[in-house]
């Protein structure tokens, strides 16, 4: 029977989109742990603020950073050596898979100046400025800004905008997805995907047979939902759920957290049966792919 592994993002699917809570979210994460089912999460939050929901939520898995950007690896998580698989982790189990925030910065600056688009960053904002604009608070910001592989672009975009800046970004290998309120730039060669593909690998290499499920809320997971074997999203407050184009996606029919416990009540009772029901899913995935 294959093991099942989620693939999370955190704001609007994991946490509340307006408070940052996970309080609605986080008795099934802790059922989904006990179970021994990894949650990955994936998300356009730095390092910094994911370490302090893992701890949080007891979840000792993987995460995927900024995007995409890295995947962190717990020391001793895998237990296998990671060089050995072409994978160069860092002394503090950083898997690197984008471009340095140093260097999209710089690409911003310029691109400012050359288009003439008002770009508002995090790193053009004081925390305390951060916090006004995103709701969250001034501690929470300053960890928001403690960005290694991205920047968070906060100022409103009209489409010939958002348009101009995704061509300057491609000119220098950089791209922006939008993650439901903000903007966020990183480089073109790393999305959600790209990591929750390596990841999936990795997981596999010490799992044995896997089933992936994904699940998000935005347009900015549509890459992570397209490298598992069940898409799913989380319903939107406004009601509807993300444009997924032709993917294949479960629409859950709770609002952010609450259809993340939905779909982590199927995960239990799925994994909880010993029966091939997961086995016969991924048959049917296949299929529809
Ligand atoms: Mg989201």
């Amino acid at each position: 029977m294959p093991h099942p592994v989620i693939f999370t993002d955190i704001d609007g699917t994991l946490l509340d989109l307006e408070t940052y809570s996970h309080a609605a979210s986080a008795d099934a994460a802790a059922r989904l742990v006990a179970a021994g089912v990894p949650v990955v999460l994936c998300s356009s939050k730095t390092r910094a603020e994911q370490e302090p929901l893992r701890a949080a939520l007891g979840i000792p898995d993987p995460f995927i950073v900024e995007n995409g950007s890295a995947i962190i690896a717990p020391p001793g998580y895998f237990e296998f050596d990671l060089d050995a698989v072409g994978c160069a982790p860092d002394r503090a189990g950083e898997l690197a898979l984008g471009v340095e925030a140093a260097v999209i910065r710089r690409a911003l600056v310029e691109i400012r100046r050359t288009t003439g688009l008002a770009l508002v960053g995090y790193a053009d904002l004081s925390d305390e400025e951060v916090a006004a604009v995103t709701g969250l608070a001034v501690t929470a910001a300053h960890l928001a800004r403690q960005r290694d592989y991205s920047e968070t672009i906060v100022s409103p975009l009209a489409p010939a905008e958002l348009a101009a800046l995704r061509a300057a970004l491609a000119a220098r290998g950089l791209a922006v997805a939008h993650g439901g309120r903000f903007y966020t730039v990183s480089g073109a060669a790393s999305d959600k995907g790209v990591a929750v593909r390596r990841c999936t690998q990795l997981l596999r290499r010490q799992l044995g047979e896997i089933f992936t499920i994904g699940v998000g809320d935005s347009a900015n997971d549509l890459p992570l939902l397209a490298a598992v074997d069940r898409p799913c999203l989380v319903r939107r407050p406004v009601g509807d759920w993300c444009d997924a184009g032709e993917l294949p996606v479960t629409r859950l029919s709770g609002v952010g957290p609450l259809g993340w416990c939905e779909l982590a009540e199927e995960v239990l009772a799925l994994h909880s049966r010993p029966d091939l029901r997961l086995q016969q899913e991924k048959e049917r995935a296949v299929v529809a792919w």
